[in-house]
């Protein structure tokens, strides 16, 4: 069976390479996609169906989407899609967005809040269809957007995982896309004719929002420094733990061990030269 395109055959490479480094999914695995009708989430359960097909291991596809409640919102058009493609689909009804006002605190953005209230629907959906894995349609942009976010924002290093164990060790959550750049979403989601269709939500293409500022930030310097995403991208799987301040991945206790370590493997003529000298100096 042959790849629809050559992009097909880019993105099943550069998933297929997540999946394994990551352990993303295995057999007999059923793995929920959650499908808010975006480019990217279309863009990850199509490729998902093409695996799924081809893999040497057995694992089935079911789509949910969470509709928040907003007007306007076409999940009839999502709905239709998934029929006409044969992809198992569940639509659920919910008042996520009449209640973000209510719960929105000052310090709280509302995309944050929304994903918090989707993942626990999430959650409650993954148990009712009996899922294994939930997937999720974040790419590489919104790992290296997610990083900034924290780093400039938040006061954490800190981006996403690819896979992810809920804290209740319930849920297991993983994000095949991670590979995979906006743009080649966004070309998948129409080169495969899937109806993208926006939230409908009032924060939508906000630009006042510090997502939609880093967006730009990281739009600039790639102008300018073709590669800089690629590079942070690369980074967030090459982390020196020494170089940083953190305490807890760098114990003082670990530091002194490490120098009296080097110490112990110095030329004995050397430290006491050293030693000589410093006495002479306290003189
Ligand atoms: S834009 Fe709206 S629907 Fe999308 S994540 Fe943010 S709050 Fe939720």
């Amino acid at each position: 069976m042959s790849y629809r395109s050559p992009l097909e055959a880019r993105l099943a490479k550069t998933v297929t390479k997540a999946i394994t480094d990551f352990s993303l999914i295995e057999d007999g695995d059923r793995v929920m996609v959650g499908l808010s009708g975006g480019k990217d989430s279309w863009a990850l359960l199509q490729i998902l169906d093409v695996l799924r097909q081809r893999a040497p291991i057995s694992f089935s596809l079911v789509a949910v989407n969470v509709d928040s409640g907003y007007e306007d919102y076409r999940h009839d058009l999502i709905a239709a899609a998934c029929k006409e493609r044969g992809w198992e689909c569940r639509i659920v009804h919910t008042s996520i967005g009449e209640v973000m006002d209510d719960l929105l605190e000052t310090d709280d953005t509302p995309c944050s809040l929304c994903a918090r209230l989707r993942r626990g629907v999430l959650y409650r959906l993954a148990d009712e269809v009996g899922a294994t894995k939930i997937a999720l349609g974040h790419h590489a942009d919104d790992f290296v957007e997610t990083l900034l976010l924290n780093l400039f924002f938040a006061g954490a290093l800190k981006a996403m995982p690819a896979r992810l164990v809920s804290d209740s060790g319930a849920h297991v959550v993983i994000r095949p896309l991670v590979h995979v750049s906006e743009e080649e979403a966004r070309q998948y989601a129409k080169e495969s004719r899937l109806p993208i269709i926006g939230c409908c939500c009032p924060a939508c293409g906000d630009f006042g929002l510090q997502r939609q500022r880093v967006k730009r930030l990281l739009m600039d310097l790639e102008r300018e420094h073709p590669g800089v995403k690629q590079s942070m991208l690369r980074a967030l799987g090459n982390v020196a733990p020494r170089h940083l301040l953190d305490r807890r991945l760098n114990p003082p206790r670990d530091l002194e061990a490490a120098a009296a370590h080097a110490l112990a493997r110095r030329d004995p003529d050397d430290v006491r030269r050293e030693s000589q000298r410093l006495q002479l100096l306290r003189r």
